[in-house]
């Protein structure tokens, strides 16, 4: 395809889909565009990670030090001594949180954490980190120190430094785009592909919990959309709400995990959802897993809510989402280092058979994983 060899020409109104909606009234499109329109394949058909499978294909590495591209929680860049990690995530109104119940503080706070759960699952340490900003005119100045009181105190948290951005108009809602950049040791990088069969499948901390806050938030507003008189009730769901609002990157983790002397074979962040996480780790090394649902990690607040909003708690666990706790894997000769640890829970296994992405039930039934993750685009739908 050659891009750009002639002037766009003159805009012309065409009445037909085009690169937007199909219903989209009328619209003005280059008549490239319009050509778009005739050979039409809708994004949900090929989902986000489709999406970026086919991005990936069309590019190619030009520079020497340009070590791992698209497809890993961060790029690895070659920079002298150590790699350098860099990694963006973006979080956009009404589609990643709701400002009706997500404060301004907690909100800057999420968009720093999520991207430097993204450097921790590289097993770096993260440096600095770039903002993008779009606002319209519904913010205040008050509302963006708020922003960046929360970026504030993440970055004080995680002892990572503001080096710059951009800040643009928005026609309608928020979006904040954080770039995190971080180093490793180049001995000590942990990708997605690397697990080995037999590693033991880690996870630390719990899962699901950051979902069914989500959850108990969403049904907070209906009920104060109803009845604007209802105080949400909130404080016995208080560790849900807390790990939506408010997720931590695991980089304590990171530290441990060094100070032990253990490299994990592969690794990622539960940012989709563990389902979705393990095929990534199984398709990128190769390999298949294997997870007992009775080694799954649910806080006792979780399984209750979720039986209270009648979902199945492991259903919650493995496609819930936005837990940022670390996945990985370990030789099982570095099982006796970590087995007494508190906080990390040994769910599984690799093994060979690349077809085999399943799950032992508490009543020993196999069922096969489904990574349902994310789909931003069934909104289109
Ligand atoms: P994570 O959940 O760890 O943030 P993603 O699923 O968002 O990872 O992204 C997976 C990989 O795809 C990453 O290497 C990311 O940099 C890359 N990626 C995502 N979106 C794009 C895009 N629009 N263009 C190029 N690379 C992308
Ligand atoms: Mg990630």
């Amino acid at each position: 395809m050659i891009l750009y060899t002639k002037p766009l020409g003159k805009w012309r109104y065409y009445s037909l889909q085009v690169v937007l909606l199909p219903d989209e009234p009328t619209y003005r499109a280059t008549k490239q565009n319009y050509r778009m329109a005739e050979n039409r394949t809708e994004l949900n058909q090929i989902g986000e990670f489709g999406l970026i499978d086919r991005i990936q294909k069309q590019f190619s590495m030009q520079n020497p030090t340009s070590v791992l591209g698209i497809g890993d929680d961060a790029a690895i860049m070659d920079a002298g001594n150590d790699y350098l990690l860099v990694t963006t995530d973006m979080l956009l109104e009404g589609i990643h949180f709701d400002l009706s119940y997500m404060p301004l503080q907690h909100l800057g706070y999420k968009a720093v954490a999520v991207n430097v759960s993204d450097i921790a699952a590289m097993n770096g340490k993260p440096e600095q980190i770039t903002i993008g900003l779009a606002l319209s005119n519904r913010f205040s100045v008050e509302a963006i120190d708020a922003l960046y009181s929360g970026i504030h105190a993440a970055c004080e948290n995680y002892k990572v430094d503001l080096v710059g951005g951009d800040t643009t108009a928005s026609a309608s809602g928020l979006v904040i785009s954080i770039t995190a950049m971080g180093r490793v040791a180049k001995d000590k990088v942990v990708k997605r592909s690397t697990a080995k069969n037999n590693d033991i499948i880690c996870v630390t901390g719990d899962l699901g919990a950051s979902y069914m806050g989500l959850q108990v938030l969403e049904r907070e507003k209906q009920v104060f959309l109803t009845n604007p008189e209802m105080q949400p009730d909130l404080e016995k769901y208080e560790y849900l709400v807390g790990r939506q609002l408010k997720p931590e990157a695991r980089m304590d983790i990171v530290h441990e995990l060094a100070d032990k002397n253990i490299v994990p074979t592969s690794m990622i962040d539960i940012s989709d959802g563990l389902a979705s996480e393990l095929m990534h780790l199984g398709k990128n090394s190769n390999l298949g897993v294997k997870i007992f649902e009775e080694n799954v990690p649910i806080d006792s607040m979780t399984y209750e809510t979720a039986i209270e909003f009648k979902l199945d708690p492991i259903t919650c666990a493995l496609n819930g989402g936005e837990d940022y706790e670390l996945l990985f894997t370990i030789s099982p000769a570095d099982h006796e280092k970590l087995k007494n640890h508190p906080d990390i829970h040994f769910i599984g296994h690799m093994h060979s058979n690349t077809q085999q992405n399943v799950m032992v039930t508490k009543q020993q039934t196999v069922v096969p994983l489904k990574a349902q993750g994310w789909n931003h685009f069934k909104s289109f739908e």
